[in-house]
């Protein structure tokens, strides 16, 4: 059935059930009026004709004149028609009509009762006046025999039809201007219960549209108890409604950041193989956007047969599996430890998976670097270690007692003795630079860089004296950069070693140091060691830096090296935010720099003071 506006269904009822008890009214009122008053004529007619009856009976006894006279004039006198009708029906005088004209009237309705004994009453039309004429007939004893015959009045019923059909009109009117009342108060109900209920249809549609922030609070004023009742309680609903939907909203929102913001790659996956959804770094690894592959089939997604093979696995066993994949996207090989969980909704039926990936590569780097650094350490301790186990051996084998040898190789162990220190002193060193870089804790105070340079030189005056090397100095005026001093020196005194170190005797090493800004406006300091020496090959230049790292192993022990100078430059340069860099040619020398940022310039002027 089609449904109805609740306006249509309350307004024509209420109109309807006005109309018909409006029209029943009036119908009762009518009708039992016209019986009331038609019951009350009957009577007065009757008690008419009981009055005039005795009389009549003595004029029919008399002469025919004055009887049918009588008739005539009370009948006139009293607005009333009077016919006397005898036992055998005959009209014996009548007060409108000439009697003697007059059919039988022994079947009349109210004439037949009459002569029966009894009296009869008739309403009909009158043929021969032309109106609605009530007619009331009573017995009466006529004649010198004193024959039962009929005494009828009758009197026009018009008046009263007039009158009913004017108080018909009247309340017709009446009805109508109800009828108009009611529909009125109907007009006004309906949309007294209807427009709430819409109002409340309409904040319901809101509510199912999601639109939460646009909720329109249901007024409850001018509504009836029930109806504000149930808005007050559409109002709360709605409220509890929007307030859960809100904590559902946060709580996807966190689990989204969470999602996203994992280092974990993780792929949700449903049971037919789509993606539901990705997280950025998954989408990092399979180089893809995380928001085109919703919905996608897995293959056309994932490309490593190893991944797809757990993916099949976990969603047709429903069990967990944990593997180590390696991917070939890029240039380099990314090693991962994979997890495939089943993914179960509240009754325990699969929904799905889940992939996790977390990368190893780096991880597996860092062990590797951690092994060679621990192998290398070991190896760097053991030469020395070596060196001076053999030679206290030898002594005490009997070298001792040879005074040359013996003062020789004393002189050898002493010396890979202070190898050990030196080796230990830069381990030291380093990692405590590397610990204040991890808790970046350092304190920079503004220094000028001439100055660094010069204490530097001093404290290498010797070793360049000793192998008759000039050191330069070429330094810009008023190059402030904050700094650790103390640090920065001991970079510049390693680079300044290995200048003096690697040059052979009698060149030439400069100290520079000058300012640069980049496009940025960004000022900086530049500290170079430049040497004349055998320089370095370019085969070696990216991995000069790392620990241990020499390019010739026997030459750089030979030195005295201990193969860490270069680490400790490079981890004192970021600790000032800075870097170093090498340029270098085989045959012709090196040069070093270090770059650090320059002092801001209110800071140049305190560091001036
Ligand atoms: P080492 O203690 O052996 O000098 P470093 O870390 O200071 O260790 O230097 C690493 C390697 O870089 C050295 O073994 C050497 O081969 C090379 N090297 C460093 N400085 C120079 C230089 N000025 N000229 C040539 N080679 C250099």
């Amino acid at each position: 059935m089609r449904n109805i506006r609740l306006f249509w269904q309350i307004f024509p009822a209420c109109v309807g059930i006005t109309l018909v008890s409006m029209l029943l009214v009036v119908w009762l009122a009518t009708t039992t009026g016209r019986d009331f008053y038609i019951d009350h004529l009957k009577e007065e007619i009757r008690e008419r004709a009981l009055l005039i009856g005795p009389t009549v009976a003595v004029l029919s006894r008399g002469e025919e004149r004055p009887f049918q006279e009588f008739v005539r004039q009370t009948g006139r006198r009293a607005a009333t028609r009077i016919t006397v009708v005898d036992a055998g029906g005959v009209v014996l005088a009548d007060s409108n009509e000439d009697h003697a004209l007059m059919d039988n009237h022994a079947q009349r309705p109210e004439v037949a009762p009459a002569l029966t004994g009894e009296t009869g009453y008739a309403l009909r039309h009158s043929r021969t006046l032309g109106e609605s004429m009530l007619y009331a007939a009573i017995p009466v004893k006529l004649g010198a025999d004193e024959h039962r015959g009929a005494l009828r009045l009758a009197i026009a019923v018009t008046p009263v039809e007039t009158m009913l059909a004017l108080l018909h009109k009247k309340m017709l009117g009446i009805c109508l201007a109800v009828i108009g009342l009611a529909v009125l108060l109907s007009l006004y109900s309906a949309r007294r219960i209807s427009r709430p209920l819409e109002e409340m249809k309409r904040g319901a549609e809101q509510l199912t549209k999601g639109r939460i922030d646009q909720l329109v609070k249901i007024n409850s004023e001018h509504m009836s108890v029930e109806m504000a009742g149930l808005a007050a309680s559409i109002n709360e609903m709605a409220e509890q409604i929007n307030r859960r939907i809100r904590i559902i909203i946060q709580q996807r929102n966190e689990l989204e950041a969470v999602f996203s913001s994992m280092a974990d790659s993780v792929v949700a996956i449903d049971a037919d193989k789509r993606i539901i959804r990705m997280n950025q770094a998954a989408a990092a690894l399979f180089t893809l956007p995380s928001e085109v592959v919703k919905g996608k089939a897995v293959e056309g997604v994932i490309r490593n047969a190893y991944l797809l093979e757990m993916i099949d696995f976990t969603l047709t066993h429903n069990a967990p599996q944990e593997q180590k994949v390696t991917l070939f996207n890029g240039a380099d090989p990314i090693l991962l430890q994979t997890h495939a969980v089943p993914l179960r909704d509240e009754d325990n039926k699969s929904m799905g998976m889940l992939l996790v990936m977390n990368d190893l590569t780096k991880l597996n780097r860092l062990e590797n670097i951690r092994q060679d650094f621990v192998a290398n350490v070991s190896h760097e301790l053991k030469t020395p270690i070596t060196a001076i186990k053999g030679y206290v051996e030898t002594l005490l084998d009997g070298a001792l007692d040879d005074q040359d040898n013996a003062r020789r190789f004393l002189g050898i162990v002493i010396r890979q003795a202070n190898r050990l220190d030196a080796i230990v002193d830069d381990l030291l060193t380093l990692s405590r630079i590397e610990d204040r870089e991890k808790k970046e804790e350092i304190t920079l105070m503004t220094g000028e860089a001439g100055a660094v340079l010069e204490n530097a030189l001093q404290t290498c005056a010797v070793l360049a004296d000793e192998k008759e090397i000039i050191v330069q100095v070429d330094c810009d005026d008023a190059l402030y950069a904050p700094m650790n001093l103390p640090l920065v020196e001991q970079a510049v005194i390693n680079l300044l070693k290995n200048a003096l170190a690697y040059s052979p005797s009698g060149s030439l090493v400069t100290l520079r140091c000058h300012g640069s800004r980049n496009r940025h406006g960004e000022a900086f300091v530049h500290i170079s060691v430049i040497d004349n020496g055998p320089g370095i090959g370019k085969e070696h230049l990216p991995r000069l830096f790392e620990r241990f790292y020499r390019c010739d192993k026997a030459r750089g022990r030979d030195q005295g090296g201990t193969g860490l100078g270069l680490a400790i430059v490079k981890h004192i340069a970021h600790l000032h935010n800075g870097t170093v860099e090498v340029e270098s040619v085989p045959g012709k020398g090196s040069t070093f720099t270090i770059t650090l940022p320059a002092a801001p310039r209110e800071q140049q002027e305190d560091g001036a003071d």
